[in-house]
């Protein structure tokens, strides 16, 4: 684990097909959104494009700009589209920013070409996949209803050969929170990545029955439970912990590190305030986030108002600044605040303790996740305030672990037992 750094002033994602896909994911947020540009072709033009890259890298602030493209599926819009956007970004570097890319895709339409191409212009990919087999293929379906699993895998594997860098970007839901080991152990071991991402889905039930917007206090049943989440983060923080600290790269376990350093949160959903994680759609189009590809979260359209003019607006500053305004009291009164921060606005909408509203629905699982990891985490953090190596915790764990199991072989009958128990080593774990 390195000192985490934020190497952005703000990122933008830049949806050039819009919530066009290729495939029918069961919890895509994105596909409904079609209905907000009825009649559109879902293209992002030449001069769109442009607007974005020039507009985005000239208002950055620190030495890199990430050029960030995502969907639906970023690869419908065919690799030149791409060539020219690389092209047109390095012209556009040369006010001193150096210029990355990089790309979220479903991977079933990656080829060697592709892969040639990304690998030659540095793109770090982000690869969906929520699992092995059977738990990748219960939500992730094609237009026809078909699995999906095995074109995903051949484009890892594609990547794996050809050297492209990617992440596995793997949403936790209904169907794969119960085995989170056999996810983790699956992405670890046969898959042989190094970074993962956890996503949580939480899909609220608009009043109308859909999932469109973010309103509605019920969620669909693909959603994942907030004991489950907890539940699902422990059991691989635990392994993690044991055997891959400094290995393999958790999302969840490096932003919690940042927040045990004290340095800038890693995460917007961790951070005090929203981020500036703008998304761009197809024709112009800027939204405050992401998650908030609605109407009333519209800034304007670039080609009528620079980035750099929307991100500084009113609207922009009141949306980041709801995140830490609208915090209920029990988070202010939370011990690990510090870590979650309330975690995601789009995910506030449980009642607290009290009455009150605004609590985050998955709030159970991230108290039960960060009450767990506080012990582990301060060594961890401790090592690193020393100057040594994160990765020394699992030495130090196995060192403990071998004097406990020396103490348990070496305990006499009428000793205490070495679990801590108080009781004499007969009449507790001895008693077998
Ligand atoms: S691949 Fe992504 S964008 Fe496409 S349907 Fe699935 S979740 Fe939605
Ligand atoms: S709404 Fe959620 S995802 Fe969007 S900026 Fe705020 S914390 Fe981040
Ligand atoms: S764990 Fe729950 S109470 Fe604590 S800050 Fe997070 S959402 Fe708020």
């Amino acid at each position: 684990m390195e000192k985490p750094q934020r190497l952005s002033a703000f990122h933008v994602m830049a949806k050039p097909t819009g919530p066009v896909c290729n495939l029918d994911c069961d919890y895509c947020f994105f596909l409904t959104k079609e209905r907000l540009y009825p009649g559109s072709r879902f293209r992002m033009d030449d001069e769109v494009m442009r607007e974005y890259v020039r507009q985005y890298i000239d208002a950055q602030n620190v030495p890199e700009a990430i050029v960030a493209w995502q969907g639906g599926e970023p690869t419908m819009m065919g690799i030149d589209f791409f060539r020219r956007s690389v092209e047109y970004a390095r012209q556009c570097a040369g006010t001193g920013v150096e210029v990355s890319h990089t790309i979220q895709t479903n991977g079933t339409l990656l080829d060697n070409e592709w892969c040639e191409f990304l690998r030659e212009n540095h793109f770090l990919v982000g690869l969906s996949m929520d699992g092995p087999r059977e738990i990748h293929d219960r939500y992730r379906h094609d237009k026809r209803g078909g699995p999906t699993f095995d074109r995903v895998l051949r484009a890892a594997r594609l990547m794996q050969e050809r050297g492209v860098e990617f992440n596995i970007l793997c949403t936790v839901n209904a169907a794969n929170a119960p085995h989170p080991l056999d996810v983790y152990g699956f992405f670890r071991d046969e898959l042989g990545v190094e970074w993962i991402q956890f996503i949580p889905i939480v899909e609220r039930i608009n009043a109308d029955g859909t999932t469109l917007l973010q309103q509605g206090n019920t969620v669909t049943d693909r959603s994942v439970d907030p004991a489950q989440w907890g539940d699902f983060l422990i059991a691989i923080f635990d392994e993690w912990l044991r055997a891959d600290v400094g290995r393999v790269h958790v999302n969840m376990f490096e932003a919690a590190f940042a927040s045990w350093v004290g340095a800038p949160a890693l995460a917007c959903i961790f951070d005090e305030s929203c981020g500036d994680a703008l998304a761009l759609e197809h024709n112009g189009d800027l939204y405050s986030c992401d998650h908030f590809v609605e109407p009333r979260n519209l800034l304007g359209n670039i080609m009528e108002r620079p980035i750099s003019e929307l991100v500084a607006s009113d609207e922009q500053r009141s949306f980041r600044a709801a995140k830490r305004d609208t915090l209920p009291s029990c988070c202010t009164d939370c011990e690990v605040l510090f870590a979650c921060r309330g975690e995601c606005p789009k995910n506030r909408f449980a009642k607290s303790p009290d009455g009150g509203s605004g609590l985050n629905y998955l709030c159970a699982g991230y108290k039960a996740f960060f009450e767990h990891i506080e012990g582990p985490m301060n060594a961890i953090a401790e090592l690193y305030r020393i100057g040594r190596s994160p990765a020394d915790i699992m030495d130090i764990i196995a060192e403990e672990e071998a004097h406990t199991l020396e103490a348990f072989d070496s305990a006499g009958r009428n000793d205490p037992c070495p679990c801590g128990s108080s009781k004499k080593f007969k009449h507790c774990h001895g008693a077998a």
